[in-house]
């Protein structure tokens, strides 16, 4: 029997909707300078490697997660400064609690809305789920349009809205008075708020006082920025009855022994990683002085370890600086209000010298 005859046949039990939808799509990066994906450009010193990966040795890799996961997520409530009322559940990575809540949500008719352009999964999590998505514009600044956001809240009576505080790939922060009256007319419709937090150790800002007022304000952040993309750990903070019925729907076992020891270990030593933030806020800095010098490219405040730039060609800059070893996003067909933008990570120093020479040559 030929393969690919038996994949045509079962290709009929995969759903046509999944059958024609894109896949998160993630660029190879071999043997190019990966400023791509935010991820935090430091490794950790040699030292704590080793301390590491001692403590991974040791670990009882034959049983399941079990009790650490606690430990967990005492050190997280207490690294975030969780509010009283609160409770916390673990994720393998946001991207898993993004799945989870539309799961937790799927009920007839249920919508989920995010202000876009604005991070891919919420939109692409709710469709696989079989819920409405409905994304809302921008203003051309990149602001939240306070109008349409309250006009589609009235009208969608929406389970979720999705707010990225900043926002990927606009790495800004929006108004927090309208923020604001997206919480209060959410919570007069009885839907929830997810403010997503992933960019927070760039932010030096926070819902997280304010999430403490409300019982529909869920707050998610993530350990990938803070320098463990690889680890996979999120974790959503909200009521404590809200995260218990959410937490119901989690696969068991969601969050391995590696992952759960990898990011104790990490917040033991969250000083070494809050160092590094104070670097790539400084290299942020820098950054936005070069790309001041460059007469041809329009760029837009970060509060994030990403810059959103407007070039006259993305797909010239793009290719420009892949042909110079340097890898981006070219997000331009992301979103019309996007057109020939680039989203650039924030790495080192040097990454960043090689990245803006490769930009200047490449426009
Ligand atoms: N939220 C936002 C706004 C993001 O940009 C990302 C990843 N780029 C995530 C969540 C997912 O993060 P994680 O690595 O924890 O799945």
């Amino acid at each position: 029997m030929n393969v690919s005859q038996t994949a045509g046949g079962a290709l009929g039990r995969i759903r046509a909707d999944v059958q024609s939808m894109h896949a998160y799509a993630v660029q190879d990066a071999r043997g190019l300078l990966k400023l791509d994906a935010m991820e935090n450009p430091f490794s950790l010193p040699p030292a704590l490697q080793a301390a590491l990966g001692q403590r991974l040795g040791a670990l009882a890799l034959n049983r399941y997660p079990g009790d650490r996961g606690n430990d967990l997520k005492r050190a997280l409530a207490a690294h975030a400064g969780m509010p009283a009322g609160f409770d916390l559940m673990l994720g393998n990575g946001s991207d898993e609690l993004i799945s989870l809540l539309a799961i937790a949500c799927d009920l007839p008719g249920a919508t989920v809305i995010a202000p876009v352009p604005g991070f891919v999964m919420y939109a692409m999590s709710a469709q696989l789920q079989g819920l409405k998505f409905v994304g809302v514009p921008l203003t051309a600044d990149f602001e939240l349009d306070e109008a349409a956001m309250l006009a589609a809240i009235a009208q969608e009576k929406p389970a979720i809205v999705y707010i990225a505080y900043p926002n990927n790939p606009t790495a800004n922060l929006w108004s927090e008075a309208v923020i604001d009256r997206v919480i209060a007319a959410q919570g007069e419709q009885g839907g929830l708020v997810v403010i997503d937090e992933a960019y927070q150790p760039f932010a030096g800002k926070s819902y997280i006082g304010k999430a403490a007022q409300h019982s529909h304000v869920l707050l998610m952040r993530t350990l990938s920025k803070f320098g463990l993309a690889g680890v996979r750990l999120g974790y959503l903070m909200g009521p404590a009855a809200l995260i218990a019925e959410i937490d119901k729907v989690r696969p068991p076992y969601n969050v391995s022994v590696l992952n759960c020891e990898c990011a104790l270990f990490a917040l033991e030593h969250a000083d070494v990683f809050d160092s590094q933030a104070a670097q790539i806020r400084a290299e942020r800095a820098r950054i936005f002085l070069a790309l001041g010098r460059m007469n041809a490219v329009k760029s837009w405040p970060s509060d994030a370890n990403m810059v959103l730039i407007r070039v006259p060609d993305a797909a010239k800059a793009f290719d420009g600086l892949k042909a110079r070893g340097v890898l981006v996003k070219n997000v331009s067909k992301m979103h019309p209000l996007l057109a020939n933008c680039l989203r650039l990570t924030v790495g080192t120093s040097d990454e960043n010298v090689q990245m803006l020479a490769a930009l200047e040559a490449s426009l």
